[in-house]
């Protein structure tokens, strides 16, 4: 039977093929990310500040890399074939994260790291790093290209899409978070890989579902030897590992990753400086302008958000009561890492019922901006209620969890108001022939906000003695401080973003 023609629930079978290669990928991701600065502190024996540092850079260069990768899928390789790589790197990179080395111990007053240990483990990231660029864009990408101009089934594809990220971050975070924390880091990182071999198999076996529509523009230019010798495609594959390289040096260096950062946004905001003046129209400027805009915000979005991978989940740990006691059921101790599910599990529930209810607001349905503000604006007030929590700390300095619970959850009422919202603005807002550049920006935000995210973490750095907090009564002001600061943050450019969302309507020209 001819592929193209095969359906599934209403939409194309490669939907599917897609969604479970992205919720394995996205197991895998978060599955790792979860335990990262748990392994880093509790093993390696890092200060919480070399342990932020190394996160934010890692999640940085993850998130920069999808803008070189989504161009040369555009450009050379096609989707298939470079998803089909990105997925080999993270095999082989969460594969090598399950090796861990031997604990760190003191000797003297000196640390005495695993340091060949902790090389392998920098070259793992760095294949994650390479293969999230060439994945995490282009299987979006694929999903897209399922859906011909105009078809009115390809928002609900996306949502549909949207889920299968998260089912895979809530399975893992759960998964890899309780293997790791309880019976070895080297079982939860394990898992992680096994589950991206899941993802490598789902996307070999059911390639043939993709319609066609995930091939190289010109397959030629891809054959085609380079010096009379090498096929370009076979370049590209090079330069990928090349990149694994580089990427093993920079993740170990956090400077260096900042300044790399700023000089790609300073490289991409000459360009789009020079593309708005010289080859826009007086509406696609304002546009464009709009959309720069809202991209801007979303790195304040992001740094309060991603704290969860560093502040929030050493808050989880060393602050909340994590233990349950009812007549009828008594577990010893909840995982930290399994609060981070909590944003998974929260967006698997109200995606749909927010989709539905914006539809249902009809002319009511605030615009792009308003939605963006909110966003903000939630993300601030979660951590508001972990001020709150703190306030109501009992004797011992613990914070009951249904404050963390009541933050993950405002946290994911101001993703659902921001990210599927601004992935699709990017689409509608853009100029279509940069909206390659432009999703890459969308990206290269997030890296930016994860650099910072990590710099703002440091402020509730406290001192560890063998991984463990010396004084606990000092990590609770620390954290007061941080989340007041974040909670003021949010409203605070919330509010201002909100303020000038009559202009930024204005200049939208129409699109909503
Ligand atoms: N949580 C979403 C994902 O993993 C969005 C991440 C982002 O854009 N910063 O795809």
């Amino acid at each position: 039977m001819n592929h193209e023609q095969k359906n599934l629930f209403g939409h194309p079978v490669g939907l599917y093929i897609c969604f479970f290669t992205e919720m394995w990928e996205r197991f895998s991701f978060y599955g790792m990310k979860a335990l990262l600065i748990f392994y880093l502190t509790k093993y390696h024996f890092f200060s919480d500040n070399e342990g932020n540092h190394l996160v934010g850079s890692y999640a940085a260069l993850v998130y920069a890399m999808p803008v070189i990768g989504g161009m040369l899928a555009d450009k050379y390789l096609g989707f298939r074939k470079a998803v089909t790589f990105g997925a080999i790197l993270l095999v082989l990179g969460h594969l090598g994260m399950a090796y861990e080395g031997h604990q760190a111990y003191m000797e003297n007053d000196t640390i005495i790291r695993d340091e060949s240990a902790l090389q392998v483990f920098y070259f793992s990231l760095a294949l994650i790093i390479m293969g999230v660029g060439f994945l995490k864009p282009n299987i979006s990408t694929i999903v897209g290209a399922l859906y011909e101009e105009g078809d009115p089934r390809r928002d609900s594809g996306f949502t549909i899409f949207y889920m299968g990220i998260n089912l895979g971050s809530a399975l893992a975070t759960i998964i890899c978070g309780y293997l790791g924390e309880n019976y070895g880091w080297k079982y939860g990182f394990g898992a992680a890989g096994i589950g991206m071999i899941g993802g490598l198999i789902t996307f070999l076996w059911g390639q043939k579902f993709l319609m066609g529509k995930a091939e190289p523009s010109n397959p030629a230019v891809l054959k085609e030897k380079i010096g009379g010798i090498v096929p370009r495609e076979w370049l590209i594959y090079f330069g990928g590992i090349v990149g694994v390289f580089i990427a093993w040096q920079m993740v170990q260096y956090h400077v260096v990753v900042g300044y790399t950062l700023t000089t790609i946004s300073i490289a991409a905001a000459v360009f789009l400086a020079w593309f708005l003046i010289a080859k826009c129209n007086p509406i696609e400027r304002a546009r464009m302008g709009v959309l720069i805009v809202l991209i801007i915000f979303t790195v304040i979005f992001w740094a309060l958000f991603e704290q969860a991978y560093t502040s929030m989940n050493l808050f989880a740990d060393r602050i909340i009561d994590r233990s349950i006691n009812l007549s009828f059921i008594s577990v010893k101790e909840i995982p930290a890492s399994a609060f981070l599910s909590l944003n998974a599990i929260f967006i698997i529930i109200f995606a749909p019922i927010l989709a539905w209810f914006w539809v249902k607001l009809g002319k009511l349905n605030p615009n792009v901006p308003i939605k963006f503000a909110f966003g903000i604006i939630l993300a601030g007030l979660g951590f508001g209620m972990l001020v709150l929590g703190i306030k109501f700390a009992d004797d011992a300095g613990k914070v009951a969890m249904i404050w963390l619970v009541g933050a993950y959850l405002l946290h994911t009422f101001g993703e659902l108001c921001l990210s599927p919202v601004g992935l699709s603005a990017v689409t509608k807002l853009s100029v279509q022939s940069i909206v390659g550049v432009m999703m890459g920006a969308w990206f290269l935000a997030t890296a930016g906000s994860e650099y910072i995210a990590a710099l703002l973490a440091n402020i509730a750095s406290v001192e560890t003695i063998e991984g463990e907090v010396a004084d606990s009564s000092v990590a609770l002001a620390n954290y007061n401080e941080l989340f007041s600061l974040l909670l003021w943050m949010g409203l605070g450019f919330g509010l201002l973003l909100a303020a000038i969302s009559p202009i930024l309507k204005k200049y939208m020209h129409g699109i909503k």
